[in-house]
């Protein structure tokens, strides 16, 4: 039947079709291609950070080479709300609050993520995930641990959840411990890396547990152990048939590219399958030193992945979540996950709706490239597990149809021959 209608139509008639279809589209993201203009990106950026860069390095007396050595950021990640007020503007309200937080919420920053903060603007997408906020205190309904890990740890630094795979939680050390964390209960007074002993029961648990397929190496995070430490991680872990594939949670790429070396990547190549899924929130973010970290991992064959927080203020925009897809993609980053945030003690400040995450996922589907689409996920309570929402496109099915609409809400009645 298709067929037939096509023949009737002149190739002149094909052609001013074809341009007129053109037109509509180009009309559908007309919106988005006016309001990405005013999106700030860590690339258009640039210059703008290594100005700050550059300001922290003489604040610190240190060089260029200090810069890149993740060690010396992790030494002096910011945590004193002296040293951050002369390294960004603070009002003395601003400086009240961040000292009453930390009496009860730990912070820290790199200095490499301090240089992408916009001084004077509190509202910046990025200071907010690393600057303590007053509105910590003022949370009345967060619960400290709302996804009951605690009940799913039948090992040491084991979280299991799902049938085939599991998590390993190997430190509670973070380049920076952000704001909206779901797991700041962990986090504590100070750096502790898991003890040998408890990794040694965790693994062996693995061992013992054939039908563990899958293993996400987590914390904290991961990338702050040393290579030494994660190579014989990752060589137990190759040493049990059974695990076929291992993945890295890491928020390195994001807050402390420098860890990511030719010498770290050179260790992670010989234990394929290897995963990393980083957590990267607003093109911002997306900089020229974490291409190079990405860059990194790609060519040591390392699949990278993005899991998206969904936070209020900071990305639950559809234009704004949009652009961070489209920025993680030119970075060898695969967008993965946009996560609901989870109703954490001292977070629910960054609680967004429901409907503006199903918003977020209408305005992807046909505007943009699969690629560029990840999956919308809230975990349900209790760690009762992952569920995907998706905006309706089935309106109705009986045994030998469905109704669907399109992503520009065309409505089709599809009956078996058409399908
Ligand atoms: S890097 Fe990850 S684990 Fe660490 S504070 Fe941030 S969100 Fe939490």
């Amino acid at each position: 039947m298709y067929g037939t209608k096509v023949l009737q139509y002149s190739d002149n008639d094909k052609s001013r079709m074809a341009q007129e279809r053109v037109e509509e589209l180009k009309q559908r993201i007309s919106g988005y291609l006016e309001a990405v203009k005013s999106i700030p990106t860590g690339f258009k950026l640039e210059k703008e950070y290594q100005d700050r860069k550059k300001q922290i390095l003489d604040y610190f007396g240190a060089t260029d080479e200090d810069w890149q050595d993740w060690h010396w950021q992790m030494r002096n990640r910011v945590s004193d709300v002296n040293t951050l007020r002369q390294l960004l503007p603070l009002t003395d309200e601003e400086v009240d609050h961040i000292d009453s937080v930390s009496k009860k919420f730990r912070w820290a920053v790199s200095p490499y993520y301090l240089s992408l903060m916009e001084p004077g603007n509190p509202k910046c997408p990025v200071r907010m995930q690393g600057i303590p906020s007053i509105r910590e205190l003022q949370d009345s309904w967060g619960k400290e641990d709302p996804m009951a890990e605690e009940f799913t740890s039948p090992a040491p630094c084991i979280t299991r959840r799902y049938a085939d795979r599991l998590i390993i939680n190997v430190t509670n050390q973070c380049a920076m411990f952000c704001r909206h964390c779901q797991r700041r209960r962990n986090i504590g007074e100070v750096d502790k890396p898991a003890p040998l002993e408890e990794i040694k029961a965790a693994i062996e648990y693995i061992r013992k547990s054939p039908e563990v397929r899958d293993v996400l190496i987590t914390g904290g995070d991961p990338l702050t152990l040393s290579d030494k430490w994660l190579d014989w991680i990752l060589t137990e872990l190759d040493n049990i048939e059974h695990v076929e594939i291992k993945r890295i949670g890491s928020r390195t790429p994001v807050t402390m590219p420098q860890r990511i070396t030719p010498e770290l990547c050179a260790m992670l190549e010989k234990h394929h399958p290897l995963y990393l899924n980083t957590h990267f929130n607003h093109p911002k973010e997306v900089t020229r030193e974490s291409l190079r970290a990405t860059g990194l991992l790609a060519r040591a064959g390392i699949q990278l992945g993005n899991q998206a927080v969904l936070l209020k203020g900071i990305n639950n925009d559809p234009h704004v979540m949009k652009k961070l897809n489209h920025e993680l993609l030119k970075i060898h980053v695969r967008p993965y996950y946009i996560f609901h945030a989870k109703p954490v003690k001292g977070t629910t400040h960054f609680m967004p709706t429901v409907q503006e995450g199903l918003e977020i996922m209408e305005n992807l589907r046909g505007y943009t490239s699969g690629l560029a689409i990840p999956w919308y996920i809230i975990n349900a309570p209790g760690g009762a597990g992952k569920t995907p929402l998706l905006p309706q496109y089935l309106i109705s099915m009986g045994k030998d149809y469905v109704m669907i609409r399109t992503w520009e809400g065309k409505v089709f009645r599809c009956v078996n021959g058409e399908l």
